[in-house]
């Protein structure tokens, strides 16, 4: 069965391609260069390094093999402590159990909804108390909003900690001129499917730091030391990112202002439509943040509006709409129940009322306006 257009799903992130990425792939298979060989690839990395700035970038095959990858430059091992925002995706947090290291969960401020730098603050200090001085610090730009990285920054390097700034849902984010991923000693991106732009599947680091570049390179490609023979001294990682997947990077990359602006165009819209109804806000960003809006995000006061984020994620679903409550935070996670957690309700809070609206650029006037339509039908039905 063929469904109208007023019936058709509407997903929450869709990747958006402009036909470029085509010609990539055709031109790598006539070179014979589809694997991690191949120019694409240097020519990917040297794109973003010229669109963010602030150190170079290794091209991996995804983003949580990115973290991975930089913990193990931070020199994170078996027992070390690890602290990272709770608020997220099980990916920032997963590579530290990897490593065999004890990931300690933070709560997020409402500002931005990441982690917040107080609590961050009196974590250290009680670890240190405990014993422990904690090796690392993961930050995340949940749904592309910055973290508060200067005030982050300011206390990690008190304590000479050093921070990895999970950049994955915020490439195209920046405070005043500065990009995310760039705050933290290293970051990593994502270009998985759903992200703002894709390789198919892909990652990247991004470090100032060249001796950190340098291992993170020979690491990713299975730790070959220099030999006419295969010399290992370090166990490797096959993480490098195939030229395939980089030259759809290279024709994505042309398209991310382009993205970016479409994706803030639905979060505007959003907001112009559904903005007054009672009990659903927004987030804004504070001064001088730019948040590319990888998702628009609502949270939703059930005693406000009359009905919750269940409510309408099923009122949406019903009309083929597919809408996500927002990450649950890793403390409330079976696997991290019983990894240590500072904080109060604040992320617990935002997962309880927190949906994440369909957000692709790819979004039409009609499928934006069908989305505003349920929420419009919704509020009748509980204030007729
Ligand atoms: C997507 C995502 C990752 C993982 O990236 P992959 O490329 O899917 O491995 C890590 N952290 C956050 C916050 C993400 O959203």
């Amino acid at each position: 069965m063929v469904l109208s257009p007023s019936h058709r799903r509407i997903l929450l992130s869709n990747p958006e391609f402009d036909g470029k990425e085509l010609r990539f792939i055709h031109e790598a298979f006539e070179l014979g260069h589809i694997a991690t060989m191949g120019s694409f690839i240097t020519e990917f990395e040297a794109r973003l390094e010229e669109r963010v700035g602030g150190g170079s970038i290794i091209a991996l095959n995804s983003g949580t093999s990115a973290i991975h990858l930089a913990l193990l430059l931070l020199g994170v091992g078996k027992e070390d402590e690890v602290i990272c925002q709770t608020l997220t995706f099980a990916a920032s947090a997963n590579p530290i159990v990897y490593l065999g290291a004890q990931p300690i969960f933070v709560d997020s401020e409402k500002e931005t909804w990441n982690i917040c730098p107080n609590l961050l603050e009196e974590t250290i200090l009680d670890r240190i108390s405990r014993g422990k001085l904690p090796k690392a610090i993961i930050t995340v730009n949940l749904f592309g909003m910055p973290a508060k990285m200067t005030e982050l920054m300011e206390v990690a390097n008190r304590y000479g900690i050093p921070v990895l700034e999970d950049a994955a849902e915020s490439l195209g984010s920046r405070i005043n001129k500065q990009y995310c991923g760039t705050f933290g000693d290293i970051g990593i991106y994502s270009f998985n499917g759903n992200k703002v732009i894709t390789t198919g599947g892909g990652g990247a680091i991004i470090t100032s730091n060249v001796k950190w570049s340098k291992k993170a390179r020979h690491l990713a490609t299975q730790a070959k030391d220099n030999y006419p023979h295969y010399e290992h001294s370090s166990i490797g990682y096959n993480y490098k990112m195939n030229n395939l997947a980089a030259g759809i990077g290279l024709a994505q990359l042309d398209c991310l202002d382009v993205l970016i602006r479409k994706r803030r165009n639905n979060f505007n819209t959003y907001k112009a439509e559904l903005g007054n109804l009672p009990g659903i806000s927004f987030l804004s960003e504070p001064d001088g943040y730019f948040s590319n809006r990888w998702l628009t995000t609502i949270m939703v006061d059930e005693a406000e509006s009359g009905y919750g984020k269940e409510a309408l994620r099923l009122a949406l679903e019903d009309n083929n709409i597919e809408s996500r409550p927002v990450w649950k935070p890793m403390h409330l996670q079976p696997i991290y129940s019983s990894a240590p957690y500072y904080g109060g309700h604040t992320a617990g809070q935002i997962f309880e009322r927190g949906l994440c609206l369909p957000s692709s650029s790819t979004l039409t006037k009609e499928e934006v306006d069908r989305v505003i339509g349920c929420f419009h039908k919704q509020y009748e039905k509980v204030y007729r």
